[in-house]
């Protein structure tokens, strides 16, 4: 029966201790039977194939495997975006980086720029929000880059996407100048990286790990791109939970203005974002 096989499955994930059994069981039958538990018929014999399939994902997320990789397709900002082995999944974390930089766009029809930009998911909802005159994301990971490609068709996007390290100089060079540059870096430190939750550890190590003191990304970026930005471009950037105050003070020593943080929902100052202004001493550290 359907409901056996489910409820089944929903205590072989309790017992892994997997907090949120219910709804990734739910998801993953979805995914196996192509029909929502909600609205399948519980009573009814589950067909053999599906109930196959489905034993499968359970055991493989059973093993601390993502949902979101069993599934290969997450949701960002209400946005469907492919995900699987090679690029980071998006967080909700994230969309408080996406809504600020919505809030604080000075300009209309802006040039946008998405470095480390993996799934494209920042540059998709960015373009669906703002109405932009261009966007370009940037990725160094062949890997991520075919799941971007593929983003980019999903959700019929203008997106153009580079593949290359966005620290080199070429490709620095190939950018136009932009009026908003965001960017979600690997921001994990060496001490982050050696306690890593189980899921996490089969995401891509390039998209997690910032240099022992996880900073790397910030100082690296800030340097290279802020003469980038036009007059009053926006420079913003995700950040991890106790990161806040550091990468403020990279933004203001690199002679950004009105540098800022900004919470996510849990109070957690998620974003930080300052502004170029031409003319200004931008200084050289
Ligand atoms: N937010 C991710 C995590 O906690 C880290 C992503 C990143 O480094 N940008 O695992």
């Amino acid at each position: 029966m359907v409901r056996d096989i489910f409820e089944h499955a929903v205590k072989a994930l309790e017992q892994s201790g997997n907090d949120n059994s219910r709804f990734d069981a739910a998801q993953l039958f979805e995914k196996a039977f192509g029909v929502q538990y909600e609205l399948a018929d519980k009573s009814a014999p589950a067909d053999e194939k599906a109930a196959g399939l489905f034993n499968g994902y359970i055991e493989k997320r059973q093993s601390g495997y993502p949902l979101q990789y069993i599934l290969g397709e997450w949701e960002f900002y209400g946005l469907p975006v492919k995900v699987g082995e090679g690029v980071l999944i998006p967080r909700q974390d994230t969309e408080t980086l996406v809504e600020t930089v919505i809030r604080k766009s000075r300009t209309q029809r802006p040039v946008i720029i998405d470095l480390c930009s993996g799934s494209g998911c920042i540059a998709l909802a960015l373009e669906r929000e703002l109405s932009p005159s261009a966007v370009y994301a940037v990725e160094l990971s062949e890997q991520a880059a075919e799941y971007l490609k593929q983003n980019i068709e999903l959700n019929t996007s203008k997106v153009s996407l580079t593949v290359g390290d966005c620290l080199d100089k070429t490709v620095i060079d190939s950018l136009p100048k932009a009026d908003i540059i965001v960017c979600n870096p690997p921001y994990l430190t060496g001490d982050d990286m050696r306690s890593l939750q189980t899921e996490v550890t089969h995401e891509p190590q390039s998209a997690l790990y910032g240099g022992e003191d996880g900073l790397d990304f910030y100082r690296d970026i800030t340097r290279a791109y802020k003469t980038r930005l036009k007059h009053n471009g926006m420079l913003a950037f995700e950040v991890g939970h106790t990161q806040a105050e550091e990468v403020m003070e990279i933004l203001i020593q690199a002679g950004l203005e009105d540098v800022r943080a900004y919470k996510d929902y849990c109070g957690i100052r998620r974003a930080v974002v300052g502004f170029y202004t031409e003319g200004q001493n931008v200084r050289v550290y």
